[in-house]
């Protein structure tokens, strides 16, 4: 970031409470995609972005075939729309070769797949055909149309269509789409590295014993998995003891290797926090209170040329940001088209008396039995009763100097469209 944008940006947001909606704006405004892609097999693009456009070559199918286990007829103008027909059967077309020429008034037996042989003109199922003894002939009782139970050629693909746009996350059905046109390796954008560290004298990992006021550190898992899931590669140096020499210098290791860095905690005005001091050191920082809940402090800035995400220790608040703060910045910065989380309606099951400052994120579960899904209350919605999210099927947000009666309609995040 340069100067000027430091500056207006420190102006914009230094003392007073910042909208969610602003700090997210800011935030998606100042990622940028990586430049760096490489080629991988279908096999390995599962959940990758998608770098460049793909075109097919091809025509799917490349040629006319049968969409069922029957007989292709060449039917003659005047046996058209006629009932009570019968054919010679002069050949048999297996999916995967081709069959000779037909005859007008002649009929081949036919597999699913299989090309339409030149001048065969429709296809019916071996169930309505009544075939010979000597399998020589069919009858066919119900009168007959040209085109029936053929698949067209280019039916589903046309040559130099695009079937993927650059920006797609790569799902199954894509894969299947790329094979079908012959395309073996697709370019993606490389996976973003986020480099990780943790502060904070109360923290202890799992697995140990607990000492008087000390708690578990369970931010690192949530955020190591949280990336994980999101497809990044993890640089995680674990904790990092609360000094500003060891947090500058966590800082500057991963700099030069990571495409973001992200902490949790240490960003709120404490004392012993390092965190803001280290950053600020070696480039800049911009320590936000949002008008939200969980959450507030939500620091966003660089170490040298790399950006920096400081989410807030309590775990829902660090959970929640990461959420809707971190979470599109990251997909832009992957190269996502679709970075945005999409907002769904639901109804609530509570209503709202008294209005408050900060827009709540609150952690719902979600009836559908209702025509408009409802949205209950986890009763305890503190910052730090993680067991709300586990709970919750979504989040609802509720916004700020506002009441509102039981159903009123809100924005609802799932929590898997939220960890995508
Ligand atoms: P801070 O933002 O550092 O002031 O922390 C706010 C609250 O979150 C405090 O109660 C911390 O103990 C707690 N906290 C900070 N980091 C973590 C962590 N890694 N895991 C669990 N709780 C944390
Ligand atoms: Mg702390």
């Amino acid at each position: 970031m340069n100067s000027q944008s430091t500056n207006s940006s420190s102006a914009m947001f230094s003392d007073s409470l910042m909208s969610a909606d602003d700090a997210l704006s800011f935030l998606i405004d100042s990622a940028s995609v990586t430049a760096m892609t490489e080629a991988v097999s279908l096999d390995d693009s599962l959940g990758r972005i998608l770098a460049s456009d793909i075109h097919s070559t091809i025509n799917v199918p490349g040629f006319d075939n049968s969409a069922m286990d029957g007989y292709t007829i060449a039917l003659n103008d005047n046996q058209v729309a006629q009932e009570n027909l019968s054919f010679d059967v002069v050949d048999r077309i297996a999916a995967g070769s081709t069959g000779n020429d037909l005859k007008i008034g002649n009929a081949a037996r036919i597999f699913t797949g299989a090309p339409i042989p030149n001048g065969a003109n429709t296809v019916v199922m071996q169930e309505e055909c009544t075939l010979s003894k000597d399998k020589s002939q069919i009858t066919v009782k119900r009168a007959i149309n040209l085109n029936e139970n053929i698949r067209p050629t280019g039916n589903d693909i046309l040559k130099d269509n695009v079937i993927l746009s650059s920006g797609r996350q790569i799902k199954p059905q894509d894969i299947s789409l790329a094979a079908s046109v012959g395309v073996g390796e697709l370019v993606v954008f490389k996976k973003i590295k986020v480099g990780v560290f943790f502060t904070g004298d109360e923290l202890v990992e799992p697995g140990n014993p607990l000492t008087p006021g000390k708690i578990y550190n369970s931010n690192r898992y949530a955020l190591v998995a949280l990336l994980k899931q999101v497809g990044c590669d993890v640089i995680n140096l674990g904790n990092i003891e609360d000094k500003l020499d060891a947090t500058c210098e966590a800082l500057e290791a991963l700099e030069s290797q990571c495409d973001l860095i992200m902490t949790t905690g240490g960003v709120s005005v404490g004392e012993e926090d390092h965190v803001k001091p280290a950053v600020e050191k070696l480039g800049e920082l911009n320590l936000w209170k949002i008008r939200m809940k969980p959450g507030k402090p939500l620091a966003y800035g660089k170490v040298k040329q790399t950006p920096f995400i400081g989410l807030p220790g309590n775990p829902v608040s660090s959970f929640v940001t990461f959420c809707i703060f971190s979470l599109p910045f990251i997909k832009k910065m992957q190269g996502n088209s679709n970075y945005e989380s999409k907002i769904l309606k639901v109804k609530t099951n509570f209503d709202c008396k008294r209005a408050k400052p900060r827009r709540e994120y609150a952690r719902v579960r979600i009836d559908h039995s209702t025509e408009t899904p409802l949205a209950s209350l986890f009763p305890k919605q503190g910052s730090d009763v993680m067991s709300s999210v586990v709970w919750a099927d979504g989040i609802v947000e509720i916004p700020e100097n506002t009441t509102f009666e039981t159903g009123t309609i809100l924005n609802y995040y799932s929590m898997s469209e939220l960890t995508r």
